[in-house]
């Protein structure tokens, strides 16, 4: 058993929480102190487009943990307080509160789960009222009390990645018109093909987005508030600008102190340990082990940031334990339209350097006399020719495919050849899916 260790922690969202429950539940004999900036813990961002969009009519729900919960099981919570400096020789952290005062921790051992920050582009007219970013409660709040207003009647969404495809997608369903920006030539393109993209971008068009891709955002235009949006193609009139082309993590804190990838994430070991003894970094703070690329990289998920907090956790609780990497699966889920993925797509694992090659099929899920609940489906397999290892997939529907991609993502960490998936043992019942199960087809018509 080792030592009574006095453990802190920066941030208390996904990553944080983890880490924290973890290590109050499994050794009760250390102690955790935590400090978050903001005034709630655990917020399920994802539950953001479905809140704006009046899908959901609570919002507690999209909480899971709370200060009284960790205090609960005897974890010291500063609330409304940011660390503001670590001093990594002292092995102390020096905060701010709220209201101004100034206060220290001395720690043992530290985990910094300090998160990510929305990408604020330099253009022109970015700092004028009405142009909102999407990360915390208190966004979701002002953009769902901004779409009661009958002054907004025209949305700029810009980026269409999953963000702001599900904020396009919400807004329509508060009835404003909604114009959606991209500089990439489709919506989704870091995560699918344009096998998948087209008919998701088909989707939207057909429920009322008018689609600007290919599209670059120059300027905000208006006086105080938002009134248009400039492109490299056009002019539009507007009334709120929704800001969603990603996030870079929030490392600003131990900036030239640890190690980082060019992006600025803490680089980490598999036991979640960066460049200095005794630190941990977890979430969206820093870089994951992808399995796909068997190398570091950064993927902001809040999957990736409570496993890299249960690692951590263990680790600086005293019990050794490696993370397995990741694979980066994600889902996303339109007007009914479930897309799901894992590891990287064609694109992803061509600019990687691999001589990547894909198989694909597109069935019924179900045999053709079931005539209910019974959809097409579409899945890709993306592989190395070279070496035939399963690099990634990608599968749509309407139906809810969305435990078929895990056998992917283990498929994908297991290192399995796109062969080894011929012959797999795959049950069939008409209720469920076919006898020539697509996954079958898929594989055996790998060349
Ligand atoms: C709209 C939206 C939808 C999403 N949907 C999904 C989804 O469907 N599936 C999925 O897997 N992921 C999703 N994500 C991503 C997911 O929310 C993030 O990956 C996750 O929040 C990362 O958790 P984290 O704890 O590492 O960081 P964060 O959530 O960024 O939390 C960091 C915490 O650290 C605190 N902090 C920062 N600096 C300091 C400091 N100096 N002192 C004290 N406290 C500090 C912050 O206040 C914050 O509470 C979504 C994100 C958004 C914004």
């Amino acid at each position: 058993m080792s030592n009574i260790a006095k453990i802190v922690l920066i941030g208390a969202n996904h990553a944080g929480t983890a880490a924290a429950n973890t290590i109050l539940d499994n050794y009760p004999r250390h102690g955790v102190v935590i400090f978050d900036s903001n005034n709630n813990i655990s917020y399920l961002g994802c539950g953001t487009a479905l809140y704006i969009g009046g899908q959901i009519d609570d919002t507690k729900g999209l909480f899971y943990s709370s200060k009284e919960i960790l205090e609960g099981k005897k974890a010291k919570v500063y609330m409304e307080t940011s660390v503001e400096h670590i001093d990594f020789a002292q092995k102390k952290v020096f905060a701010k509160d709220s209201a101004g005062r100034e206060l220290s921790e001395s720690y043992d051992k530290l985990i910094i789960a300090s998160g990510s920050l929305p990408i604020r582009p330099k253009i022109k007219g970015i700092d004028k009222t009405n142009v909102e970013y999407v990360k915390l409660f208190q966004d979701g709040q002002k953009i769902y009390q901004l779409l009661a207003s009958p002054d907004i009647k025209r949305v700029a969404v810009v980026g269409a990645g999953y963000i702001g495809v599900e904020l396009a997608e919400a807004v329509r369903r508060r009835k404003k018109e909604v114009l959606l920006f991209e500089a990439a030539g489709r919506s989704l393109a870091s995560y699918y093909d344009d096998w998948f993209t087209g008919e998701m971008d088909k989707i939207l068009s057909g429920n009322g987005v008018e689609l600007h891709f290919g599209e670059l955002v120059s300027e905000i235009k208006g006086g105080e508030k938002v009134t248009g949006i400039d492109t490299d193609k056009g002019s539009y009139q507007v009334d709120l600008v929704v800001m969603a082309i990603g996030f870079r993590p929030n490392t600003g804190l131990a900036a030239g102190e640890l190690e980082t990838l060019a992006n600025g994430a803490y680089k980490v070991d598999l036991h979640q340990e960066t460049s200095k003894s005794g630190v941990y970094a977890i979430g969206d703070c820093a870089a994951v082990y992808s399995n796909a690329l068997e190398d570091s990289a950064y993927i902001a998920l809040a999957t990736n940031a409570v496993r890299s907090g249960i690692v951590a956790g263990h680790n600086a609780a005293g019990t050794p334990l490696e993370s397995a990497g990741v694979q980066g699966s994600n889902g996303i889920c339109i007007w009914g339209y479930n897309m799901v993925s894992t590891g990287l797509n064609l694109a992803a694992a061509e600019k990687a350097g691999f001589s990547a090659q894909y198989t694909q099929f597109e069935d019924l899920q179900k045999p053709a006399f079931i005539k209910e609940n019974n959809y097409p489906v579409k899945i890709r397999i993306v592989y190395d020719k070279k070496t035939r290892r399963i690099l990634g997939a990608q599968m749509a529907s309407y139906q809810d495919i969305s435990m078929g991609i895990h056998l992917f993502s283990l498929a994908i960490e297991e290192k399995l050849t796109i062969d080894k998936l011929k012959l797999l043992d795959i049950f069939f019942l008409p209720h469920f899916n076919q006898p020539y199960n697509y996954i079958t087809m898929a594989a055996l018509s790998a060349k």
